[in-house]
């Protein structure tokens, strides 16, 4: 029997998990490719979603997408289904870096091989890793507040700790600003992980940090456009005057950008990384072994890793990066409504 399994179902446990030994394609012979996502609520994951179903099926092969609501156990019984329904490769966006390990497991008992997109997973034989180079978008986006700001109260506003690179992009800010924490220059008066990445939490926190400390921040590193939104309306009247960085080059962000609330955002093509995972996972799954640039330690063993280069995007070069690029269109970030 054919387990059912819906695009972005939010809950599968009561869906059958039972092995099915129908390939659940139209063309046997085709590559099938199940892509695990943690959460379709960021606007760049629908995007990766899209592009990463169009780069598979341009090359000939089939997909079907799952999106976990940002829900470890979820993502974990989405990927059984997948499993079940006969992928031969599958591309995980781990909600948990550890705990994502056991996808890992279930998946290589039954002989498929896991590509962690993205976001790596931890302690788990993992077959390959893409993403882009993670610490160097936290310098990126320290190294842009500290050309504007070098000295003050300095809040870090980080994403999900659950998040592996949520813990790089800490990194990399902090190799940028440590010098000036250490010369006493820069005060790091705030330094939070924000609870699944959520925009609220991370308005809500330091909203509540700024009135119960009455101190006036001089800037903000923030790790993505979704937590620098928050932080911006937690700076309420001082938007605007207080640098903040971001990543993503969501709309939100890029229009921030152009108003000038937001210092920066990072551009990690999404077109780019999808483009280069279909190629990965077609060939995987079609039992070819791959060659990658280097390998990094995810706590188990050396995974084979590829990593992008990401760009940093200010209102001086939208135009030559994200419009250029067809990433957005001029009249998307000027249309208000
Ligand atoms: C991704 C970021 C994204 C964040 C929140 C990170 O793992 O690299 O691009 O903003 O997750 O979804």
């Amino acid at each position: 029997a054919a387990c059912s399994s819906q695009e972005s179902s939010s809950d599968t446990s009561e869906q059958s998990v039972e092995a099915s030994d129908e390939k659940l394609r139209s063309n046997p012979d085709d590559i099938y490719v199940g892509f695990a996502i943690d959460t379709l609520r960021e606007e760049r994951w629908y995007r990766d979603k899209e592009a990463f179903e169009g780069a598979v099926e341009e090359l000939g092969g089939q997909v079907k997408t799952l999106a976990a609501n940002s829900d470890q156990d979820v993502q974990i019984q989405q990927a059984q289904l997948l499993i079940n329904e006969g992928v031969d490769v599958l591309v995980v966006v781990p909600t948990d870096a550890d705990a994502s390990s056991e996808i890992v497991d279930i998946a290589h008992e039954a002989g498929v091989q896991v590509i962690s997109y993205d976001r790596l997973i931890r302690g788990a034989d993992v077959d390959y890793y893409l993403s882009f180079d993670n610490e160097k978008v936290g310098e990126l986006q320290a190294q842009e507040i500290v050309d504007q700001v070098d000295e003050g109260e300095f809040a870090y506003v980080g994403g999900a700790e659950s998040d592996n690179n949520a813990t790089l992009f800490r990194e990399g800010a902090m190799n940028v600003l440590e010098p000036y924490i250490d010369s006493g220059d820069i005060d790091l008066v705030y330094d939070t992980y924000t609870t699944g990445w959520d925009p609220g939490v991370a308005r809500d926190e330091l909203s509540s940090f700024i009135d119960s400390n009455d101190v006036n921040l001089d800037a903000v590193v923030a790790a993505n456009d979704g937590t620098a939104g928050g932080a911006i309306e937690a700076l309420g009247d001082q938007a605007g005057e207080v640098p903040v960085s971001g990543q993503d080059a969501s709309l939100e962000g890029v229009r921030r950008v152009i108003e000038g609330t937001q210092t920066m955002t990072v551009y990690k093509s999404m077109d780019l990384i999808a483009q280069r995972a279909a190629e990965m996972a077609m060939d995987v799954g079609a039992g070819e072994e791959i060659s990658t640039e280097t390998t990094i330690d995810n706590g188990q063993g050396e995974i084979p890793t590829t990593l992008l280069e990401p760009i940093t995007v200010t209102e001086d070069n939208v135009e030559e990066t994200i419009i250029e690029e067809g990433h957005l269109t001029e009249s998307e970030i000027s249309d208000e409504d």
